[in-house]
């Protein structure tokens, strides 16, 4: 574990605490950002998407996980014990871009081969987590950003754990390009055999730092431990451990 440490919110002069690797902080008691480098206030726009869950509500969305799909033991619901319920407010970069790639390539599959050319024109709203380090399925995760509000600390509960930024805003847009340009080849490798040329010019838009609600679940189930996490202003299951045959469970 790394040891937090801790410098004075530029807003309200409380402390406010950060671990190394962290690049933007949030004040608990006053919801300012600060740059941790600097001790200045950081002042682009920041959002909230809210939690509707408490520690007994969450329990409905997980129930109903364990009962549903058949590729679920049977009796997951009445013998899995929930073991943790931890609310974790994420960090994001939500990157509004429109991406064009230009591509030239060969389609193969008929002949004689036959030489495309040709646009991809996509506007997205692209979400960088901004954690160096954590194993969060980003693109599993259907971020519901109509309901995203100006940061507001009042609405962050007393239990839940705010996680500050590893990236800062050049970083998460670097890596939106970086991520979209993957797609876009993905997108042109399922049309061509073989791309000639690519190249993808950005019309950044916007980039908002969010913070999102996600349940991190652990539970047990014949012996063993496994996560769920949930989105908290839905409700949706992100990801979620299923316990597998074949392992003598069941
Ligand atoms: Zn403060």
């Amino acid at each position: 574990m790394a040891i937090a440490q801790s410098i004075r919110c530029s807003h309200c002069g409380a402390p406010v605490e950060f671990t190394p690797g962290e690049i933007i902080a949030t004040c608990r008691y006053c919801g300012f950002m600060t740059v941790i480098e600097t001790g200045q206030a950081y002042n682009f726009e920041h959002a909230l998407l809210l939690n509707k869950y408490d520690e007994k509500r969450i329990e409905e969305p997980v129930k109903s996980w364990m009962q549903s799909g058949f590729l679920k033991p049977p009796d997951l619901a009445r013998k899995a014990k929930i073991l943790e319920k931890n609310l974790v407010y994420l960090p994001f970069w939500v990157v509004s871009v429109e991406a064009k790639t230009s591509y030239k390539g060969i389609f193969e599959r008929i002949t004689p081969p036959i030489v495309k050319e040709g646009r991809i024109q996509k506007e997205y709203n692209w979400l960088v987590l901004a954690r160096e380090a954590a194993g969060f399925p980003t693109r599993e995760y259907d971020v519901p950003l109509e309901g995203k509000i100006p940061y507001d600390f009042r609405k962050i509960e007393g239990f839940a754990k705010v996680l500050n930024s590893e990236i800062d805003r050049e970083e998460a847009l670097e890596m939106a390009k970086q991520q979209i340009e993957a797609h876009h080849r993905f997108l042109l490798q399922q049309e061509l055999d073989r791309i000639v040329e690519m190249s993808t010019e950005f019309d950044v838009k916007q980039a908002v730092y969010l913070h999102a609600p996600v349940w991190f679940i652990k539970y047990e189930y014949k012996g063993r431990s496994y996560q769920l996490l949930i989105d908290g202003a839905t409700g949706n299951v992100i990801k979620g451990e299923i316990p597998q045959k074949g392992f003598g469970i069941f």
